[in-house]
């Protein structure tokens, strides 16, 4: 079973699976602003702009995150 968490603004949904997350903590070095595990929830996508956080999903090694534009980026 997936434990499928969701965070968005209007511009961009994140999702992250906790069943397939390695740790390998790529999206807390590559973006802290926005991935950052002390933080309440730990993933705040309105702290940066929505291709930086896209550029950053594309990165996790798992592919425990994934994005989806929920309008078209400026
Ligand atoms: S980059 Fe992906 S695999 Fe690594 S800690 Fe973040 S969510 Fe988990």
């Amino acid at each position: 079973m997936t434990d499928l968490e969701r965070y968005e603004t209007d511009a961009i949904r994140v999702t992250y699976d906790s069943g397939v997350c390695v740790h390998a903590a790529e999206c807390i070095r590559g973006l802290p602003e926005v991935f950052n595990a002390d933080a309440q929830p730990w993933i705040q996508p309105q702290h940066a702009d929505p291709n930086a956080v896209a550029e950053q999903v594309k990165r996790c090694p798992s592919g425990a995150l994934q994005y989806q534009f929920l309008k078209q980026p400026q």
